[in-house]
């Protein structure tokens, strides 16, 4: 027995008597208890006695009739019938039939194309939203007054000053970290220098003042985006220079 969602499908085809005997037949039965098929039927007749008094085209050659009809049959399944309430078009009425189906298949995959392209990209935009988050989490993590940092070494070493660089290139981006640095003299700070791989001369990085404990971190989004060959510190005026003072205070490459 056929459902609802599908004679609504159909009505289209029902009401043009384009249906296969055996579906025809079920729809009919489908018709006899449900109110709401009855009524959207009766619509779609009057869609069509319109169409009909408004034909004044020729009557279009038998070929074309078969060729669009064969073509409709080669279609999948329709899964919303989109139904045209206003007789904008005139053809005798069998024909416009097979163009009135044609053409809500044709909006129908263009829905379908339409809603497929949103659901792609509402997930795209929610993955953004997580890699987003993951990073501003991060960043807090290494950067926020409220976080307790931790330096772990060998037992009974000496700790030295250290630091890590992480540079991505492609966004310019440079996330910083340092442990165990000296205290500053007054109206100094540290400075952060990229030495390029190109041989050109250092860039400045940035500049840091480490908290009680020697810890310093910092985050730099939007610097120069060139291949580092080296990241090193040096100790400058504040406000930071744009050459560095020697001597270097740590560097990595
Ligand atoms: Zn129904």
């Amino acid at each position: 027995m056929r459902d609802h969602q599908q004679v609504t499908d159909d009505l289209v085809l029902y009401a043009l008597r384009e249906l296969p005997e055996q579906e025809a037949s079920e729809v009919s039965r489908h018709l006899d208890d449900c109110p709401e098929c009855r009524r959207e039927l009766g619509d779609l007749n009057s869609d069509m006695a319109l169409l009909a008094l408004s034909s004044v085209g020729p009557t279009p050659p038998q070929r074309s009739r078969e060729r669009l009809l064969k073509a409709l049959k080669a279609e999948p399944r329709r899964a919303k019938t989109i139904v045209m309430r206003r007789p904008w078009w005139s053809f005798v009425p069998s024909f416009a039939a097979v163009l009135l189906a044609i053409f809500g298949l044709m909006l129908w995959r263009e829905n379908t194309g339409l809603r497929r392209k949103l659901d792609a990209s509402q997930q795209a935009s929610a993955q953004r939203q997580a890699d987003l988050e993951r990073a501003q989490l991060v960043l807090d993590t290494l950067t926020s007054p409220e976080s307790s940092h931790f330096a772990l070494v060998a037992a009974k070493a000496q700790p030295v000053p250290e630091g890590r660089a992480s540079y991505m290139q492609k966004t310019g981006t440079l996330v910083f970290t340092a442990q165990h640095l000296a205290a500053l003299p007054p109206q100094k700070v540290y400075q952060l220098w990229l030495i390029p791989a190109s041989g050109s001369a250092p860039m400045p990085f940035g500049t840091f003042k480490p908290d009680a404990q020697g810890n310093a971190a910092m985050i730099m989004p939007n610097m120069e985006k060139a291949a580092p060959k080296m990241f090193a510190v040096t100790i400058e005026p504040e406000g930071g220079s744009q050459t560095p003072t020697m001597p270097i205070v740590m560097a990595g490459a």
